[in-house]
């Protein structure tokens, strides 16, 4: 029964996220392509909310950590060098039976397929890398592929970013874009797919130190999600077992969060110690380290890797914030709790009435708001209906128009959390929308 209602929520989260503008199947109108997904209107506000709040959290509140951009095909001798051509594969395994295809190392028995029982094959190690050429001749020489990680793009642009921001470790470079891996199971929506973008920052520090910010880049991350209004008891810190470790690790710890089929990653934080400037050092043949010149000392910075996913932390935002309500009368009112500062749209504005000049009122004071906030006007149907449609997407402040605001110059401001409803003056509005935002906390 409590499996059913975990699938139910999946299904639900699926269908608003379709209905109401979220996120579409790619390519829908052609079957869609697996494993790819498009943001709708509201999806898309919602994604760059999340990934400016990881911006002005990891780069514009710090002065010890400098934004990149980097393109997303590299040289291939990166991946050469960050053993990603070697070991970037996982077990990939076949039903002798049904002919599935399965990762090994996820299937609880490693021997029997999920689904029909049937035998599988012995484990081929499968590279994720996406291949592709560049220029016009298709030959082994133009070999090129799409990132799997933005990681490498801060490691080879160390020496460029540290000399021309002046910087000394410990300091950070921070950068988030698209990655491709060619997953052998993708699924659960937005968890696991073949494009995705990432949101990871590499902190370089003197090796000793790697203890210490480990440990302080775990909890700092953790509780960037709580501060966004994720649900303490929804998400959870899980040190890796040795044997999971990557060839390049001293220790990972994930950040999980209760999805609706159970514990799963969100973001994962390494100490990934000098291994990569250790190798594109070798590969490269350009000095990487760094001189301290007040000791006198030069080394090769150890690095500690908070490595998050826009979409994974987009759906894990949306899963949290979900909410069904049973009202008075019976109905299900559906609502998204957002955080102000990630939902969507901030403010909705709508007149009572589509005449006697509300609708032009209301239309001004949207227009004022607008340099603030995200707003939405709309005019048609119940108020109720409107309210409804905006609980929906997780629209934090509603202000109706009514005949008082025309004579009295107020307006109603309707909380979604609350649905407290409060007269304000509409000279007043921005303010007292700015302090609810300030004083707001996830009930
Ligand atoms: P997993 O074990 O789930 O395959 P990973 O440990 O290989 O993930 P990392 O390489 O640490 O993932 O990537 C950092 C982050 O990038 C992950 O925590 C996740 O948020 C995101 N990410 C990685 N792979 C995918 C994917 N296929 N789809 C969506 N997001 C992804």
């Amino acid at each position: 029964m409590a499996e059913k209602k975990k699938e139910d929520l999946m299904e639900k989260i699926v269908s608003l996220a379709k209905r109401r503008g979220f996120i579409f199947q790619s390519s829908e109108i052609y079957g869609g392509l697996n494993s790819c997904w498009d943001y709708g209107p509201v999806g898309i506000e919602l994604k760059r909310n999340v990934k400016d709040a990881w911006w002005d959290f990891m780069v514009h509140r710090r002065d010890d950590v400098e934004g990149l951009d980097c393109s997303i095909l590299m040289a291939p001798q990166v991946w050469e060098a960050s053993g990603h051509l070697k070991n970037f594969t996982d077990p990939l395994v076949d039903c002798k039976e049904c002919k599935k295809r399965w990762r090994q190392d996820k299937l609880e028995d490693p021997t029997k397929c999920p689904d029909c029982g049937g035998e599988l094959t012995e484990a081929r190690n499968f590279n994720l890398m996406f291949k592709t050429f560049m220029g016009p001749v298709e030959d082994s020489g133009a070999v090129i592929y799409m990132r799997p990680e933005t990681a490498q793009g801060m490691f080879v642009n160390f020496k460029n970013v540290q000399i021309s921001s002046r910087q000394k470790p410990p300091f950070g470079i921070a950068q988030m874009g698209k990655s491709f891996r060619n997953e052998i199971t993708p699924g659960n929506f937005t968890f696991r797919t073949r494009e995705f973008e990432q949101m990871e920052m590499e902190f370089f520090i003197p090796p000793e130190e790697d203890e210490k910010w480990y440990e302080y880049w775990k909890e700092t991350r953790k509780n960037w999600y709580l501060m966004y209004g994720m649900r303490e008891d929804h998400l959870r810190l899980r040190e890796h077992e040795k044997s999971e470790l990557a060839h390049y690790a001293k220790a990972c710890a994930d950040v999980e969060f209760l999805y609706p089929w159970g514990w799963d990653e969100l973001e994962g934080i390494a100490n990934r110690t000098n291994f990569d400037l250790n190798t594109h050092q070798e590969h490269s043949g350009k000095d990487l380290t760094y001189y301290n010149e007040q000791t006198k000392e030069r080394y090769l910075p150890y690095v500690i890797e908070p490595a998050a996913g826009a979409d994974r932390t987009t759906l894990a935002f949306l899963i949290d914030a979900y909410d069904e309500e049973v009202k008075e009368n019976g109905e299900t009112r559906v609502v998204l709790h957002f955080h102000p500062k990630l939902a969507p749209v901030k403010v909705a504005v709508f007149p009572l009435m589509k005449k006697d000049g509300l609708d032009e009122l209301a239309h001004k004071i949207e227009n004022d708001l607008r340099e603030s906030f995200t707003t939405f006007y709309d005019q048609s149907g119940a108020i109720g209906r409107r309210y409804a449609r905006q609980d929906e997407i997780g629209t934090p402040f509603c202000v109706t128009v009514d005949y008082d605001s025309k004579t009295e110059g107020t307006v109603t401001l309707r909380l979604r959390d609350s649905m407290e409803q409060k007269r304000v003056k509409i000279e007043d509005l921005e303010k007292v929308i700015r302090e609810e935002i300030k004083n707001w906390k996830r009930v």
